[in-house]
């Protein structure tokens, strides 16, 4: 696996506009955005737009002005451009339909054929909660990458893991982190049957496409990290260090999510919060 000792750091928010970002966005976007001007390094915004059903544009309004709001400066993004432009997902397909190439071609892939919940969900990324159930593997037989889809049924890919495969990372606030491929997860979707990439693929091409070299995100993708790491290495790109935030919950310990619309940003800002005393978490 090949890792990136780049000098440079370069951190990265990749909201998603399905909806307004709220608080727990916002905290672990801070600690990027700290992370990153205490190395002097720069920050990239990327508008993970892939979900043309959920993203609206006004929430990518909403997104660009809440963030700013809150004292979020990003150094390169979409409404500001820079060197890796575009920095919007849906204008980024041919990146993904090359990485997606070169999988097949190296037979990491194998065509599926079930409708099962987790090819739906694979534009988003997982978040507590909504993990996918290991793969059981009713279409792996396919293992070449190379058979034509079953006649009538468009397949969606996915990635065959090495079952058995314990997969190590440092995680920069947790410490050793540990996966058993196979048991943690299973084979994931990479590309769904309506030619789209899955969040795994998409996020893996861009990070390394826009040479991020720490990935800072919430605890909650700690799994996802390691099914990355498994296309970072299929396609022979380099590896991020990777830093997973705490997750912010509400009164009942429940992740807080686009549904608590009293904590979205747009909402606080309403009430007259000051983004100074938001920050930072209490206690
Ligand atoms: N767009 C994804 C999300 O909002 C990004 C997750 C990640 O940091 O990789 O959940």
């Amino acid at each position: 696996m090949r890792v990136s000792h780049g000098t440079t750091y370069r951190g990265r928010l990749a909201p998603s506009p399905t909806g307004l970002l709220h608080l727990g966005h916002a905290r672990t976007f801070w600690t990027a955005q700290t992370r990153a001007s205490e190395q002097g390094g720069a920050l990239v915004l990327r508008n993970e737009d892939l979900d043309r059903q959920r993203c609206k544009p006004e929430f990518v309004c909403a997104m660009l002005e809440d963030l700013r709001w809150f004292g979020f400066h990003w150094t390169e993004g979409p409404d500001v451009g820079g060197p890796h432009a575009p920095y919007t997902q849906s204008e980024r397909m041919s990146l993904y339909r090359a990485a997606f190439e070169q999988l097949r071609a190296g037979g990491s892939l194998f065509s599926c054929t079930c409708s099962r919940q987790d090819v739906l969900r694979a534009l988003q990324a997982p978040h507590q909660g909504e993990d996918e159930p290991v793969y059981p593997g009713t279409c792996r037989k396919h293992v070449s990458g190379c058979e034509p889809p079953a006649p009538n049924a468009k397949p969606s890919w996915r990635f065959r893991v090495p079952d058995g495969r314990t997969i190590h990372f440092e995680d920069g606030r947790l410490g050793p982190q540990t996966f058993l491929a196979g048991v943690d997860f299973g084979d994931f979707v990479v590309w769904r049957n309506d030619d789209l990439p899955a969040y795994q693929l998409a996020c893996v091409v861009d990070d390394a496409a826009m040479g991020i070299t720490e990935v800072v995100r919430g605890a909650d993708l700690l799994a996802s990290t390691a099914r990355q790491l498994l296309l970072y290495e299929a396609l022979g790109l380099p590896v991020p260090a990777f830093f997973h935030c705490p997750l912010m919950t509400d009164e009942r310990g429940v992740r807080l999510a686009k549904r608590h619309d009293a904590l979205s940003l747009r909402a606080l800002r309403e009430r007259g919060l000051s983004p100074a005393k938001l920050r930072e978490p209490p206690g």
